[in-house]
């Protein structure tokens, strides 16, 4: 991930500077956490997270753990490594399939977070994974948006219901939806998907360049009248500090389960998608990183600190 190099060399430097050290002295630590105070900083992770971070570390640093296995400098990336762990969210946390398929997914986020690209990463992913999703298109608000689904849907092998009367879509004719109705779209769908035992139902929804309370209540309104098993909060990993504050909209206004990084291919400074889940409490389940069907994958917190820390 070309997006966290920086941060990986500096971190990587901050710890090799206490190799060959017998022992630490508390001097040592506060050096160290002061340089990696800064890398994350400079990496654009919220202030609130790093704060939090260092301080866990130099706590269980400066207090007795001490392992016969290990040197104190290996005992600090020990430490580091699980906090970053910990700060990513611990366990990779999975899809949680209904009981009773089909199992709805509904995502969420500003328009141009990487949704309806990421709607087909993620049916192509789940037909790898023996699913058979359908997508439904609920974003009726951009001029286009439902067509550049079923140009979406057609590239990863997927279905798509779509509100225009009359038209075939994925080879089924959709009657009777309003345009203007994305909740009325989105039960339709998902009755179409339980009519033709599709066993995932991935809802796209309507995104606006800023937050704002139509697109929230909306969004909100689909959630209540589909009951999804997850809605996944798309947030492009690009936009810095405001990836931050637009989760913490949306985890207020749509209550997600679950977050997708997006764009993770960039060369902007992504810490501040590092601290979604932090802030929010939710977990970062997919990531997603380039226009190829194939860059997306299962988010592991461990995989992404091993990777962060070299
Ligand atoms: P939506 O408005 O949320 O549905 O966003 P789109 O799926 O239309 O994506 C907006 C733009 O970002 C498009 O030009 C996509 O090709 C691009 N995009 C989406 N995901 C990624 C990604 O992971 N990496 C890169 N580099 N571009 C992406």
């Amino acid at each position: 991930v070309v997006m966290f190099d920086s941060l990986s060399d500096r971190l990587t430097g901050a710890l090799k500077d206490l190799r060959g050290k017998g022992k630490l002295s508390d001097a040592d630590i506060d050096r160290t956490c002061r340089e990696i105070r800064l890398a994350l900083l400079d990496a654009d992770v919220s202030l609130q997270v790093v704060r939090g971070f260092i301080a866990r570390i130099k706590e269980r640093a400066k207090g007795s753990e001490v392992s016969g296995a290990l040197n104190p400098a290996q005992q600090i990336v020990k430490i580091v490594n699980e906090e970053l762990i910990a700060v990513l969210g611990g366990e990779t946390r999975r899809i949680a399939y209904a009981k009773t398929p089909p199992t709805v997914i509904m995502l969420a986020g500003l328009q141009g977070a990487g949704k309806t690209t990421l709607a087909g990463k993620l049916a192509a992913w789940l037909i790898k994974q023996g699913h058979t999703p359908i997508l439904v298109a609920c974003d009726l608000q951009r001029p286009g948006a439902v067509d550049q689904l079923k140009v979406v849907g057609e590239r990863a092998g997927t279905p798509v219901f779509a509100p225009h009367p009359g038209t075939s879509v994925g080879g089924e004719g959709v009657l009777g939806v309003s345009a203007a109705d994305p909740i009325g779209v989105a039960r339709d769908g998902i009755e179409h998907a339980r009519a033709r035992q599709h066993d995932v139902v991935i809802v796209d929804t309507a995104g606006r360049l800023g937050i704002d309370a139509e697109l929230m209540a909306q969004a909100k309104g689909i959630r209540d009248a589909v009951s999804p098993d997850e809605v996944l909060f798309v947030v492009d990993a690009m936009i810095g500090q405001d990836a931050v504050t637009t989760a913490e909209a949306f985890a207020e206004g749509v209550d997600f389960t679950g977050v997708v990084l997006t764009k993770l291919d960039g060369d902007a400074r992504g810490g501040a998608a590092l601290s979604v889940r932090e802030i929010t409490g939710r977990p970062i389940m997919f990531a997603s990183s380039g226009e190829k069907l194939e860059d997306f994958d299962v988010f592991h917190p461990d995989r992404m600190a091993s990777r962060i820390l070299g």
